[in-house]
Formats: C-alpha cells, sequence, structure tokens
C-alpha cells in the first residue's frame, strides 16, 4: 500500500470571508479564492462556450474516436501524473489503497484483455453488481476501453430487479462478488438467458464456481498489462443507467462515449475541479451520479477520488473529509438531511482544512441545508440539476457566483435552458420570470440519452422539437436562477393553484422539530386536491397532537391558508428510493389505498 500524493494547496481563505447573513435570501460569492475559478466570468463564457472547442480538450483516438476510458486513464496514465493517486479507496473494515494512474490503467486493460480472451465483443452489454470495491472502478473501465457497454446495479437490488435489468439491456457478462451472486443472482441465473459469463471478484482458494464463472482475480492475474483502446466512435453506445424510479418503473436510459465531453466540462464548470484536488462523490455507482462523477469527470480531471467502501455514518464520513484532505465534495440532500438530523455538534472535534467547495445533487436541497453547510463546514451548499437522462450537471450554483438558498442555479455553459407549458399542439416558450413551466433543455449537449432502452415510444415523448423536455417544474426568476417547484407527477392541484411539494417541504423543515417532510395531494370533492404532509421528526421531538397543530399553524404563517397541509401526519421515516429521494408516490398510493407499483428501488426499512 502506497501514500496517496497529494500537494498541499494554500490553505483556503476565501469561504471564511462570506458574510455570514444566514437566513438571507442571497449568499454573497467569495471576495477572493484559493484556486482560481473556473467560472468566474459565467456571461462571457457562456457567451463564447462551444461543445466542439470543449472536445478538442480531450485527447481523442485515432480517426475521429473517444473513448470515455482513455480520457479518464490512459490521458494522465501516459503521461506525468502517471503516479498521482487517481483513487484512494477505503474499506469498510480500516484498509486504504492507492490506486495511481499507471496502477489504475495496468488493471483495466488486464480486465480489458480478459473480456477479450472470453469472447466479449465491442457493443457486448456488461453488468456490474457489487458494493465499492477496487474491481468495480476496474471492471467499469476496462469494459469501457474494450467498447463493450457498462451498465452498474445497486448491490442493494433484489433478485428480481437485477433480472428484469440484465434482460432489459441483455447482459452478457455480470461482475460481481460470491456472496452476491449466491443471493441475488443465482434465484434468476434463469430468467437471465442472455448471461454467458459470470465474473466473480472476491474467490476464495477452492470455491465452487457457478456455470459458466470465472475467478476475476485469476483472469487478471493471467492477462498483459498492455491493452491498445478500442477505438470507440462519438456516438458509440457506452453506459445503460437505470433511472432511479422515484416517479414509476425505472427505465434505461443509453449514454455514449461522447457524454465524457459533458463529464469534462461540468467537472471544470460545476465542480471547479482544478488537478491537486481530493474530490470526493458519495453516490454508489449504480447510479448515474456515482458513474459520472463517483467515476468518469475526476478522472478525466486527473485528480485524486476519494472511494468509501463502508455506509453512510456522521463520524465516519467527518473524519474522511479531515483526514483525506477531501477538498472538493459532492454529495446529496438525503446525506445533509442526515448529517443535519444527527446534530452539527458532531463536526466540531474535526478539523477541514483543505475543504473549499461542497455541492449537491439528487433532490430539492431546503435553504436549511445550504445555511447548514455554513455553520458546519464554513461553506455555503451548492445545489445542482440533471437526471439520468441528461447524463450530466445541467443547471448549479457554482463557486464563483451568488447562491440563492433554495434556488438550483443557472444553466451551466452550452446549456439552454427554458421554462415552457405543454398545450395540445406543443410547447408554449414563457419568457416572463417567476411563472411556472416544465423545464425543457434544448438537445445537442453530449450527455445527452440517446434512448430508452426499448421504449422508443417514450423516448420520443420526451421531445418538442429541438425541446427535451425534463418533467421537472420550475419558475426562472428575474436574474435567471431557476427554482425547483416539483416533478410534474408530484404537483398538487388545490383550488385552483398549483402546489409543489418542494415548498411546503421546506417551509415545514424550518421548523425546529423537523427532520424532514414529503408533501402529497389528496382528491377532494370541492378543492379538487388537498395538501397533506408526512413529517419524520428530530431526535429528542415526540409526535404529540400538540406538535401537531403547532405545525399546522407554522405552515400556514409561512404558506398562506391555500398552500398549507391541512393534515400532518408523522411518521418514524419516510418511505425513499436507495438513491435517498422521498417517493411521494408511494405516499400517496398508501394513503390512498392504492396500488404501490414498481418498488424494486425502495429502500428496505432499517
Ligand atoms: P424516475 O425517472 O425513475 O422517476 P428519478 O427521476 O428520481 O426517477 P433520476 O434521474 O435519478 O431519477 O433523478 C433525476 C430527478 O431528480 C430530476 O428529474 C429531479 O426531479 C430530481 N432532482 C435532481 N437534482 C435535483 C435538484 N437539485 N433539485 C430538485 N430536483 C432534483
Ligand atoms: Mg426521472
Amino acid at each position: 500500500m502506497r501514500e496517496v500524493r497529494v500537494c498541499s494547496l494554500p490553505k483556503v481563505l476565501a469561504m471564511t470571508e462570506l458574510p455570514r447573513t444566514e437566513r438571507s435570501p442571497r449568499i454573497r460569492k467569495p471576495a477572493s479564492f484559493a484556486l482560481p475559478p473556473h467560472l468566474a466570468d459565467r456571461d462571457a463564457i457562456c457567451r463564447t462556450f462551444s461543445w466542439a472547442e470543449a472536445r478538442r480538450h480531450l485527447a481523442g483516438l485515432p480517426g475521429g474516436g473517444l473513448n470515455i476510458a482513455a480520457e479518464a486513464v490512459d490521458r494522465y496514465a501516459n503521461g506525468a501524473r502517471r503516479d498521482h493517486a487517481a483513487i484512494v479507496w477505503l474499506g469498510a473494515d480500516g484498509g486504504r489503497l492507492v490506486l495511481t494512474y499507471g496502477d489504475l490503467q495496468r488493471l483495466a486493460n488486464r480486465f480489458a484483455n480478459a473480456l477479450t480472451a472470453l469472447g466479449v465483443a465491442r457493443g457486448e452489454r456488461l453488468f456490474i453488481l457489487a458494493p465499492r470495491i477496487p474491481a468495480l472502478y476496474v471492471a467499469a473501465l476496462g469494459a469501457l476501453k474494450a467498447g463493450v457497454v457498462v451498465s452498474p446495479l445497486f448491490s442493494a437490488f433484489g433478485p428480481e430487479p437485477i433480472a428484469t435489468r440484465m434482460n432489459l439491456g441483455g447482459g452478457r457478462v455480470l461482475v460481481t462478488t460470491a456472496a452476491l451472486y449466491a443471493r441475488k443472482v443465482a434465484p434468476v441465473r434463469e430468467q437471465i438467458p442472455t448471461l454467458a459469463h459470470v465474473l466473480l471478484a472476491d474467490c476464495a482458494a477452492g470455491d465452487e464456481l457457478p456455470s459458466a464463472g470465472h475467478d476475476l482475480d485469476a483472469l487478471l492475474r493471467e492477462a498483459s498489462d498492455e491493452f491498445v483502446t478500442v477505438a470507440t466512435q462519438p456516438d458509440e453506445l457506452a453506459l445503460l443507467h437505470f433511472t432511479s424510479g422515484t416517479t414509476g418503473k425505472p427505465k434505461g436510459a443509453m449514454h455514449v462515449h461522447e457524454a465524457v465531453v459533458a463529464h469534462w466540462a461540468t467537472g471544470m464548470y460545476a465542480l471547479d475541479l482544478h488537478p491537486e484536488d481530493v474530490f470526493w462523490c458519495t453516490a454508489d455507482p449504480g447510479w448515474v451520479t456515482g458513474m459520472s462523477y463517483g467515476i468518469i469527470a475526476p478522472l478525466v480531471h486527473g485528480v485524486t477520488m476519494i472511494v468509501d467502501e463502508a455506509e453512510f455514518d456522521p463520524l465516519r464520513w467527518y473524519r474522511i473529509l479531515q483526514d483525506e484532505r477531501v477538498s472538493v465534495w459532492y454529495t446529496a440532500p438525503t446525506a445533509i438531511r442526515m448529517l443535519m438530523k444527527a446534530g452539527s455538534e458532531l463536526a466540531r472535534d474535526f478539523r477541514f482544512e483543505r475543504l473549499r467547495f461542497i455541492a449537491s445533487v439528487g433532490e430539492p436541497l431546503n435553504p436549511q441545508g445550504v445555511w447548514w453547510g455554513l455553520d458546519t463546514f464554513g461553506l455555503p451548499i451548492h445545489d445542482n440539476w440533471w437526471q439520468t437522462e441528461t447524463g450530466g450537471i445541467m443547471i448549479a450554483n457554482t463557486v464563483a457566483q451568488d447562491i440563492k438558498p433554495g434556488s438550483m442555479g443557472r444553466p451551466l455553459p452550452g446549456i439552454e435552458a427554458f421554462v415552457v407549458q405543454r398545450h395540445q399542439g406543443g410547447v408554449e416558450v414563457i419568457d416572463t420570470p417567476d411563472v411556472e413551466g416544465e423545464l425543457a433543455l434544448r438537445r445537442g449537449w453530449p450527455s445527452m440519452f440517446r434512448g430508452y432502452l426499448n421504449d422508443e415510444e417514450r423516448y420520443r415523448k420526451c421531445f418538442a422539437g429541438d425541446l427535451y423536455l425534463t418533467g421537472d417544474l420550475v419558475k426562472r426568476d428575474a436574474e435567471g436562477y431557476y427554482w425547483f417547484v416539483g416533478r410534474t407527477d408530484d404537483v398538487i392541484k388545490s383550488a385552483g393553484h398549483l402546489i409543489g411539494p418542494f415548498e411546503v417541504e421546506s417551509a415545514l423543515m424550518e421548523h425546529p422539530a423537523v427532520a424532514e417532510a414529503g408533501v402529497i395531494g389528496k382528491p377532494d370533492p370541492v378543492l379538487g386536491e388537498t395538501v397533506k404532509a408526512f413529517v419524520a421528526l428530530k431526535s429528542g421531538f415526540e409526535p404529540s397532537e400538540a406538535l401537531r397543530r403547532e405545525l399546522l399553524g407554522h405552515a400556514r404563517k409561512r404558506l398562506g391558508p391555500s398552500v398549507a397541509p391541512k393534515e400532518i401526519d408523522f411518521a418514524p421515516r419516510l418511505p425513499r428510493t436507495r438513491s435517498g429521494k422521498i417517493m411521494r408516490r408511494l405516499l400517496r398510493a398508501r394513503e390512498l389505498g392504492l396500488p404501490e407499483g414498481d418498488t424494486s428501488t425502495l429502500e428496505a426499512d432499517k
């Protein structure tokens, strides 16, 4: 095991100068920066940016080829950063392993050679079902090098969701562990007729292999270090990602190698990555965030990235941020809510000397979360927005721009966003500020999905002319900041008002007793729908009639009687997807006694 090599950065001065105007509607950008920010002059860069020009910053392959893994690994392994730490892996049991760009290249090459030796061809599909172990990263990058399409699955999925997804994607190879195979794949193996090879990452000597099973370590040991990356074309399929299933049955989004151009640009503009950064994306690679920003973007920038094998644990996370000297941290509202719930006093014994930028994605980030960052780290949390379908960050609060807590920021260079309203014959673009409508993006950014697996019709319906319709409702203010209102499926129509659950949930979250809130519409013969909230309390608070009345009053005062919930139920916790999103459709189904629909991504009760 080697020590990680990272040069030390000048200690961050800038953020301590941020005005501590808590509850202020605006957090001013820092007066100075530890490193020159990438998007300091946002307007000028947005005016001149082009994707063709961005592409020129990548190495590319002969004959106009482009390959995600070549950009992420070979570019640095073949140059001066060969010995720079690419991955610092922290084992759940306390182990620590550092893989340099050179190590990663050797291992990925071996994996690509092993696949080729098994007869796995370019364009065939490889699924990964594994905890965050080094083999996952090696397999993903090695397969991409070989031109094999990668589809990561979250390791907590049960057998049925695994079989469904592998069938939909036509999985030929599965990389997993012996334990996961026995528990989750063996029972449904017959249902996956395309599966030809199972590569097991943690075989013990003498283990009996399943049919068509291989010991991955043995394959890697025997394979050569040299591999010429397949010259995949920019529009060649690279990744299959399943959506989170928050609003319904998960869809399989298809992404191409050209997406790497967007990973590069957004790693720079949205996450402000600089070469000496230590970057930690807490998302699991089973979801698109964990692939786009937990593997590709940091490596494409040649930085050091942290991988933590263990599950969420507040003290462990604070220790990692401190001891690994994380400088840029990308996390999610669900994690922030859990850290808030655990109490920020836990963070007091730690020093986050190198941390200079924090961002969040996945769900709306309540203003409380942004301020909590300021209180706990001296840094606000920068919300950004994107989806599995967009493949990369589209709208963001960035390091050198003012933040308006509760807003997801402004479109990044190369992204044209619109607020539209759907009409029978098409869509109308709404230019007036502060009017609610669906968020639409002009197609043409490189990480845009190129289809839903086996559902061409659904894909087609996502577009109106050259606009991609996201299914999310937003408002844009006069300064161009976007405000999330809710999913089109979650919006509540009550007495002629359109009510976004996020606004109601944020108001409830302002109350000191509330840890999280989920809001739904309940059918009502007079009003159309009424607003009902489910609330989980922070530790130290008990449900009571008095507290319910207090919360109803608090919400009415904040939101007015037509928007405030009419009913509040207490719940120990809210149903959420395994990626941490509140599943309002389940709250609604359970409330109304309706079928629960696809629950494959529902997080198991803990
Ligand atoms: P499904 O499409 O299967 O219902 P999903 O939409 O949750 O699931 P993802 O692609 O993982 O699947 O999530 C993208 C969605 O998450 C966005 O469309 C949006 O609704 C929500 N989201 C992501 N980031 C933000 C954010 N910063 N603010 C508000 N919502 C966000
Ligand atoms: Mg979605």
